[in-house]
């Protein structure tokens, strides 16, 4: 049986939340799921409306907060996002995949109609758009989270601002200055290791460095991210120009700043992206 946010008297006067799910893995629902210690006390001060992986509880809108999980890969889901915009008076993407279009971004590189042909039986029958996008490229978003998945505890302060009333604040530095920050040893300069570090988004604490590896920029990039002097770099380092291509093609290939191909990766050029909207 459902219900919406009238039935329940405990809600009236607390915040409403909806968690949307669009084309991803859910990872991202599941950081916030997984946050067990302060979920308790989350459900206190905001009416968890929508959240079909938590609850069967259906609320109807408007709500106060809309996350955003997912990028848009079917026409439905270009109606289906207007509609939360419209109900929402604030939308938080949350993830690669709804920032940047994900790693399912990667069709947008290749031949969409033989994918379908090679993969369903009937693609006849397959209704999808050609290009995996991010949730920004269709409708205004109040607050983007990065990350594959989420930073939980960032997803945290977040609500809580937003519960509060307070002015939320995301930083946008790269990876490189929270290497800094805990004292690890830069692993490209150190040990000649690939890395996305200086044009990627803080979030995770300068995780994969801290363990001796290359980042692989899983949160997408940083403010003023200068791709095309880091393809320089790797490049006079001896990365070759297939696996510079590589390296940016993960969960964040389509965001503009990491948007590249194999002629921006050719060292003399280099690259900063080729803007939101226009598929490289
Ligand atoms: S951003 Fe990563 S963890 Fe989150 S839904 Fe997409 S693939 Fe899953
Ligand atoms: S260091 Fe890079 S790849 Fe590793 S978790 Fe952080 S952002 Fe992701």
């Amino acid at each position: 049986m459902t219900s919406s946010v009238s039935d329940d008297p405990v809600a009236v006067g607390r915040k409403k939340l909806a968690v949307f799910k669009f084309a991803s893995c859910d990872g991202c629902q599941l950081s916030l799921l997984s946050c067990e210690d302060e979920l308790p006390a989350l459900a206190e001060q905001i009416d968890i409306s929508f959240f079909l992986e938590a609850s069967s509880r259906i609320g109807t809108g408007p709500w106060d907060i809309a996350l955003v999980e997912g990028s848009i890969t079917t026409p439905e889901d270009e109606q289906r996002i207007r509609s939360v915009r419209r109900q929402a008076a604030t939308v938080v993407t949350i993830g690669a995949c709804a920032t940047a279009g994900g790693i399912q971004s990667l069709r947008n590189w290749a031949d969409h109609d033989e994918f379908l042909r090679c993969v369903y039986a009937r693609p006849e029958f397959i209704s999808t758009l050609a290009s995996s996008t991010a949730v920004a490229d269709h409708i205004p978003v109040d607050y983007e989270l990065r990350g594959c998945p989420v930073d939980r505890y960032q997803l945290l302060s977040v609500l809580r601002d937003l519960i509060r009333g307070r002015t939320v604040r995301l930083p946008r530095h790269s990876v490189c200055l929270d290497c800094k920050r805990r004292g690890t040893v830069c692993v490209e300069v150190a040990q000649g290791i690939p890395c996305l570090g200086p044009v990627t988004h803080t979030g995770c604490g300068a995780l994969c460095p801290a363990f001796n590896r290359g980042c692989y920029g899983c949160f997408g990039p940083s403010a003023q991210a200068n791709t095309g002097s880091l393809i320089r770099t790797l490049a006079e380092g001896g990365l070759p120009e297939a696996r510079r291509v590589a390296l940016f093609r993960s969960f964040n290939a389509a965001a503009p700043e990491f948007r590249i191909d194999e002629r921006a990766a050719r060292s003399d050029i280099g690259s900063s992206g080729t803007g939101r909207g226009e598929l490289s």
